[in-house]
């Protein structure tokens, strides 16, 4: 069943937190944001944790390492796990480029992509493993 596409679980998350990531995003706009999100120990995510993009480019992103390295130490401090990395795409579609792609090393991961070239903005959710992309729709809850 090659190419054929997986349906995936559907990932919830608390419209506060997506308005969180979607200021954040905006507030760095032109250049592309980026950051993690946590989970708690139910596996709910639970805070978002913007890090500095090192590369200040409206076209890709590389976390700061000393920020990233202390967003982690504090997800282990409080018992959360990463849940997902999220980065902004300014102007284009909010789906991952080849380098968003060759770069995801985090399999158990979600990816969260902010398209902030539409009005209203939108986030939409992958899982990337071995360079192969799915999509999961993405539920804001209350
Ligand atoms: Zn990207």
């Amino acid at each position: 069943m090659s190419g054929s596409r997986h349906l995936r679980p559907e990932v919830r998350l608390p419209s506060a937190m997506a308005s969180e990531i979607l200021n954040h995003c905006q507030s760095v706009r032109p250049e592309e944001a980026c950051g993690l999100v946590a989970a708690d120990s139910k596996g709910e995510p639970v805070a978002i944790i913007p890090v500095t993009n090192a590369l200040h480019s409206p076209v890709r992103y590389q976390m700061e390492t000393r920020e990233q390295f202390d967003a982690m130490k504090r997800l282990r401090r409080e018992g959360w796990s990463l849940w997902a990395i999220f980065h902004s795409h300014p102007h284009s579609e909010p789906a991952p480029s080849p380098t968003d792609i060759r770069l995801a090393f985090y399999p158990d991961c979600h990816y969260l992509i902010a398209g902030l070239g539409t009005d209203p903005p939108v986030i939409r959710c992958f899982t990337i493993v071995d360079g192969k992309v799915s999509e999961s729709p993405l539920r804001l809850i209350s």
